[in-house]
């Protein structure tokens, strides 16, 4: 072989190693290496969270109140803004968004939640409704970097939690005012009663189940749409909760989000027997789990860097208590857990991003797992702690209560295994 022959082929080895050259179309290549924008965020949501949020986060805990001044300043450089939700969802890779929650919620998860708690009700305009109406409605979820607002999301009801086809309030249209009335009583809202935009789940023909549901905006200051009783919580307690009543509720036929006419499709459809489009909805949420395993994995690291520092420091028996593999062992397997968790939500948001279908259910699996991994390192870190852990001194104890939501909200635990184990076998298993 000639030495330029040598040459040749060893540029070609090195083209095909990096993927140099590769024909286009193939999508972004995989690698777990972030790149420099993702890094930039991730300093600058980190900074934020270790300046702001940590120092507040104790305080708001205590206050059960939402933490206005921070949203504030959240606003003010930008984090809390339709911008910012853009920029993120910009990211081809998928993987911005989970870090920048990951990192948010190491500062504090009841603050992140405050923040967060507005992208619910984004997500479902996004995902839900016209050009035009996301264009009006998205940027009144935030109001503006001088005056922040929030939005809330309205689905659950008191008997309506993991069973979302039982929802009982109702939205009859009104033909002669081209209005929507609805009325029923929502539960469990994050931001509820204090949002300027509520979006409701509503039932336009209960006969029909989840496939006779829609989705409205409630515009500001809407007569008939009321806060009930606020929640008094176990964790997350910066974010507020709250019923919300709906009663002879009338808003504008525009209000209705995807527009009359596609609704009327789509009901003319499910009542002729064809199928409906819950394989899309299906999808859709699976691409939104894993930003929510990203918040229960930002608490489960912040309960382990603690518990580490603390595990170095703290002597007993004359030597500090990591030098016992106990207590060593115990942190070995959360961070082992942890970066298990961070490898199925970026997995699975990699795969929303880049409209990969979810096969075996990866949305539910990433958070499923990070949920679980966030209430057992939380634990483990008291234990570390010992007494201290126990105490409302010590951060563990409130990150322990604020992790414990990671495996009821979003779908429980055991819905996410329901979903994970249906689409393995293919079977409807109960
Ligand atoms: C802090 C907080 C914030 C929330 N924010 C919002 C919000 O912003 N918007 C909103 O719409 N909702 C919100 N929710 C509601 C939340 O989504 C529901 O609590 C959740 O869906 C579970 O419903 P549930 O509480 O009625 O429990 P249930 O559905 O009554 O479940 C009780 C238990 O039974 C199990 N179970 C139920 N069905 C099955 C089954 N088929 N197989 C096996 N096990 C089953 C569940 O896993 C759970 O362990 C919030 C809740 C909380 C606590």
């Amino acid at each position: 072989m000639s030495d330029t022959a040598g040459v040749a082929e060893a540029e070609q080895l090195v083209a095909e190693a990096t993927g140099e050259g590769a024909e286009s179309g193939d999508g972004p290549r995989f690698t777990l290496e972030l790149n420099q924008d993702q890094k930039d965020i991730r300093e600058w949501v980190h900074g934020f969270a270790e300046g702001v949020v940590r120092p507040a986060a104790e305080e708001w805990d205590e206050r059960e109140e939402t933490p206005w001044p921070v949203i504030q300043e959240a606003a003010k450089i930008g984090l809390y803004g339709f911008e910012a939700l853009g920029q993120f969802w910009a990211d081809e890779t998928g993987l911005t968004l989970p870090i920048a929650n990951e990192e948010l919620f190491w500062g504090d998860a009841g603050i992140g939640m405050a923040i967060m708690g507005t992208s619910l009700a984004v997500a479902a305009i996004f995902g839900q409704g016209t050009p035009e109406q996301m264009a009006e409605w998205i940027p009144q979820c935030f109001g503006t970097a001088d005056d922040p607002k929030v939005a809330s999301f309205c689905s659950s009801e008191p008997d309506a939690g993991s069973d979302v086809s039982a929802i009982r309030t109702t939205a009859k249209y009104d033909e002669a005012t081209d209005e929507w009335i609805l009325n029923g009583q929502k539960a469990w809202a994050t931001n509820g009663g204090i949002a300027d935009i509520h979006v409701v789940i509503a039932s336009v023909d209960r006969e029909l189940r989840s496939r006779g549901h829609a989705a409205f905006v409630i515009p500001p200051g809407t007569k008939g749409c009321e806060q009930g009783a606020k929640v008094k919580k176990h964790g997350l307690r910066a974010s507020h909760t709250a019923d919300v009543h709906l009663d002879d509720c009338r808003i504008p036929g525009a209000c209705l989000l995807g527009g009359k006419e596609k609704l009327d499709e789509r009901l003319a459809r499910v009542r002729e027997g064809k199928r409906s489009k819950s394989q899309a909805a299906m999808q859709t949420f699976e691409a939104s789990r894993p930003t929510v395993g990203a918040q229960a994995l930002g608490i489960a690291r912040a309960a382990y860097e603690y518990s580490l520092g603390y595990a170095k420091e703290r002597q007993q028996f004359g030597r500090a208590i990591i030098e016992n593999q106990a207590i060593a062992f115990a942190l070995a397997d959360m961070k082992l857990e942890i970066d298990a968790a961070r490898l199925l939500v970026w997995r699975a948001a990699w795969m929303g991003r880049s409209g990969q279908k979810f096969e075996n259910a990866e949305g539910s699996m990433s958070k499923l797992k990070a949920g679980e991994v966030a209430v057992w390192a939380t634990e483990r870190a008291i234990q570390i702690l010992g007494g201290n852990g126990y105490t409302r001194e010590f951060p563990v104890e409130r990150m322990h209560r604020d992790s414990k939501i990671y495996t009821i909200f979003e779908g429980t635990s055991e819905i996410q295994r329901l979903v994970i184990s249906r689409a393995i076998s293919g079977v409807h298993i109960q």
